[in-house]
């Protein structure tokens, strides 16, 4: 139980400077009633966990404080300190069900995600390069065996908080933001970042079917415009205030490189791995999984909007105009 000053809706941000394109790595403290929750738990590493320590005491709260633990999705750099945290500071951790067979690493889950990138990028013809970066999924499978969360995880239901669990998958499957109607306050995770566009990435459902992630991105990112948030506290980057004008701007990017495509499409480029070379250049090599995340949700997109159809010739999509 808190023993300070009761505050309702109040939000402490724990901001982390990263060198890299993310700017920074984001999670926070949210205050309301007895409640102190962490959304999200940084990277694993000294900088994040100081960084918490800092906050907590310029706050005039400490570790002990914190009731609970709500992740807004998987991904290493927002729940690196759940583990540390929990072994210190025994609370709950609450996460959305798609989490856990991804954060506790359970084996067979992990192998049909492997199985399922082995596919994709067969179909996409990715050769070399594809049966490269399967060949690294399936020495990671037994390498970060051991980083499975170690932690208990629960579903949302029994979380006792003000917020509001809104699923937003695309960026990734489990995805969900928190949202305070009231004051328009919305925790987004990777949904919205201020300065660049978040990645929607290829993932299986739990039984290893495919997700048409741009497609679940955009109306995600609908969804969360149409709250009219006024504030919402990003993964990464800057605090959004602007929150409906940015939702707009991503999906014109969206309809701009899925355009692009088109024209390379019509220009007899016609297989996912063909574009991504095309388009991406160097960074085909360097960022391979992300960029084919890329073309293929374009592809969808286009194939969606029925731009483009597909046909299967010798086991790979071949796309072309309709
Ligand atoms: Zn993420």
């Amino acid at each position: 139980m808190l023993k300070i000053k009761k505050r309702n809706h109040t939000v402490y941000p724990i901001i982390v400077p990263v060198s890299y394109s993310l700017k920074s790595i984001n999670f926070y403290l949210y205050q309301s009633g007895d409640t102190l929750a962490l959304i999200d738990a940084g990277l694993n590493n000294e900088e994040c966990w100081n960084a918490l320590l800092e906050t907590l005491k310029a706050n005039e709260f400490s570790l002990q404080d914190i009731t609970q633990i709500l992740l807004t999705h998987h991904h290493v750099d927002h729940v690196g300190l759940v583990d540390r945290i929990v072994s210190e500071h025994p609370i709950p951790v609450y996460a959305h069900p798609y989490s856990i067979p991804r954060l506790k690493r359970e084996r067979d889950f992990m192998e049909r995600r492997v199985e399922f990138f082995a596919t994709l990028y067969k179909e996409a013809d990715c050769g070399e390069a594809g049966e490269t970066q399967v060949r690294y999924l399936k020495n990671a499978l037994q390498k970060n065996e051991k980083k499975a969360m170690q932690t208990d995880v629960h579903s949302f239901d029994q979380a006792r908080m003000d917020l509001e669990i809104m699923e937003v998958p695309g960026h990734a499957p489990d995805q969900v933001s928190f949202f305070h109607a009231e004051t328009g306050l919305l925790f987004g995770g990777d949904l919205l970042i201020q300065h660049i566009s978040s990645n929607a990435l290829a993932e299986p459902d739990f039984e290893g079917r495919r997700q048409r992630s741009l497609l679940q991105h955009m109306e995600s990112m609908k969804k969360a415009g149409s709250l009219e948030p006024t504030t919402v506290y990003s993964g990464h980057g800057e605090i959004i205030h602007n929150a409906p004008a940015l939702v707009e701007t991503r999906l014109m990017e969206i309809e701009e490189k899925a355009d692009k495509l088109k024209h390379l499409i019509n220009e007899g480029v016609m297989t996912a791995n063909a574009l991504a070379k095309t388009y991406y250049e160097k960074r085909y090599s360097t960022q391979f999984p992300l960029v084919m995340s890329e073309i293929i949700g374009h592809l969808d997109y286009l194939e969606a909007k029925e731009r483009v159809g597909k046909e299967k010739q010798a086991g790979v999509w071949h796309y072309h105009l309709t």
